[in-house]
């Protein structure tokens, strides 16, 4: 089969002087070329230190350029990137370190100290220091070696909502898949540049827009913390022209009072993916002119899978679009068969972009991918004219009294009260119901709300049984490391308060 696709390579002959990355917070600037020769060094460096085809290779580290090189030299060697989580606590990184057991760890200041407790399980480890000796003066040659497209490329692990993160092993040919399918169906070009604020550990920071930007030859600046008034400096500083957040920081952003005051100049399109979007935020960024879509995707899958073109996405909000160039989607019901438009059923995805299965764990790989076809655990639709919309988790589908209630549907009408801030629906166990629909509210601040007038509400709007039972009021939500609501947490939390 085919070879593995040098394309940092590629890049450097064909745009060696464009700037390939921007560490927003340090100033660091790395052209094309640049970029090819750090990662040249490192990887000539893995060689000399017996790291071999097929090893992992952990990077413990804030959002920065180290992931890209790391990344690329894995590569250009044969290894297994594999970024780690830096939000995990140090029995969880002990999980992770134990499930991919990596050869090499690079650790960078900040989680000096996570590291040291890791050290004993890692043959090598590289200081910040050490590792910049290596990519700005190390020797640049290295052995290329011919690495099968099938061969793994990089382990990310999942963002852990559902239940502990499971290791994706990602081939060079579903990465290079999920550049070739967003920068075809998005229409990226070298012009494109790009914030990078979803942590870079996670796909939706390393592999939604970074490395499809960075295969068309444009530009990823790297952030770090989100603070909407940094960010939006960011964006007009270093002319970012399409960015992706998770729903959460959307929030924060148009909610900030910097966000009431911005001019967007060079800024064409808002993205958000990861989690269900509400609907506000569309018309916040309509209002400034702006172009916002919503994307799905997960990493097993890309992770991105799904395209709509600005204007449909105005006229049909919470729409994903239709299925990207190279991508295949089914909706079916619990037997596999094909659902009609209007009906909700389980999404399967199949393409190029694909994982090759959960690492050390085959069994949940089986259950995931049959026969080509990844069951993604999500629910969708699709209408009349092929515009597919996201209804929520299976596992997250409550079932009261034997009647199905999809949490998505009430959350957007909760989040439509001028009163709500956030809504978040759940599933809390209940010894006669099965489970009672139970909702979590973040008033607006300053806003005077009681159960009877949002009760009221949902009646207005909802069928008898999908109306939440118990309403709690938090100041705010319980979020995942990736930044999504933590809905096992806010069960057991509001369980527990009841
Ligand atoms: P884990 O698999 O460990 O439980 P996770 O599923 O959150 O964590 P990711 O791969 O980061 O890990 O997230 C993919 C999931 O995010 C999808 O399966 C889907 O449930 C959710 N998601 C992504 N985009 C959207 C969207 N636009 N609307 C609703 N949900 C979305
Ligand atoms: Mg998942």
């Amino acid at each position: 089969s085919a070879a593995r696709f040098p394309w940092l390579e590629g890049r450097a002959r064909l745009t060696p002087a464009k700037t390939a990355v921007v560490e927003a917070g340090t100033g660091l600037r790395l052209t094309y070329a640049e970029l090819n020769r750090r990662v040249g060094r490192l990887a000539a460096w893995m060689q000399q230190n017996g790291i071999a085809p097929g090893d992992r290779v952990a990077l413990l580290a804030p959002n920065s350029a180290a992931y890209l090189e790391l990344l690329f030299a894995a590569g250009r060697t044969g290894a297994v990137f594999v970024p780690l989580n830096y939000r995990f606590s140090d029995k969880e990184l002990a999980y992770v370190l134990e499930d991919c057991s990596p050869k090499l760890l690079v650790c960078s200041d900040r989680y000096a100290e996570a590291g040291e407790k890791l050290q004993a399980r890692v043959p090598i480890t590289l200081s910040q220091h050490e590792y910049k000796a290596v990519v700005e003066r190390g020797q640049e040659s290295c052995r290329p070696v011919s690495a099968d497209a099938e061969a793994p490329w990089a382990i990310i692990y999942t963002g852990g909502t559902t239940g502990k993160s499971k290791g994706v092993i990602l081939s060079h040919r579903a990465i290079l898949w999920n550049a070739i399918n967003t920068a075809a169906s998005w229409g990226l070009t070298d012009e494109d540049v790009t914030p990078v604020y979803l942590p870079m550990f996670h796909t939706g920071g390393l592999n939604a827009l970074t490395m499809p930007v960075l295969y068309m030859g444009g530009t990823a600046v790297i952030g770090d913390q989100f603070h909407p008034g940094t960010v939006l400096g960011v964006l007009e500083r270093e002319r970012c022209t399409i960015a992706l957040f998770v729903p959460t920081m959307h929030h924060m952003l148009i909610e900030s009072t910097e966000f009431s005051d911005y001019i967007p100049s060079t800024m064409h399109t808002f993205l958000s993916g990861g989690a269900p979007c509400p609907h506000n935020i569309y018309a916040a960024y309509a209002a400034k002119g702006l172009q916002f879509k919503e994307g799905y995707g997960m990493t097993e899958a890309g992770p991105n899978n799904f395209y709509i073109h600005p204007d449909l996405a105005r006229v049909k909000v919470g729409s994903v679009g239709v299925p990207m160039l190279h991508n295949e989607i089914s909706i079916v019901d619990e037997f596999g068969a094909e659902m009609p438009p209007g009906a909700t059923g389980e999404i399967l995805i199949r393409g190029p972009h694909l994982f090759s299965g959960y690492w050390n764990n085959p069994a949940a790989t089986q259950e995931a991918l049959q026969d080509g076809w990844l069951h993604t655990g999500d629910l969708g639709r699709r209408d009349a004219d092929g515009c597919h919309y996201i209804v929520g988790r299976k596992k997250d589908m409550i079932i009261t009294g034997g009647e199905n209630v999809y949490p998505l549907e009430v959350e957007h009408i909760l989040a439509a009260h001028p009163a709500v801030s956030e809504a978040v629906v759940i599933g809390v166990p209940h010894p006669k119901w099965g489970e009672v629909v139970t909702a979590a509210i973040v008033p607006q601040s300053g806003a005077q709300l009681t159960v009877e007038a949002l009760k009221a509400f949902c009646a207005e709007h909802l069928a008898r049984y999908k109306v939440p039972k118990s309403f709690f009021f938090l100041s705010q939500l319980p979020m995942t490391p990736v930044g999504k609501i933590d809905k096992k947490q806010l069960v057991v939390l509001c369980s527990e308060i009841a």
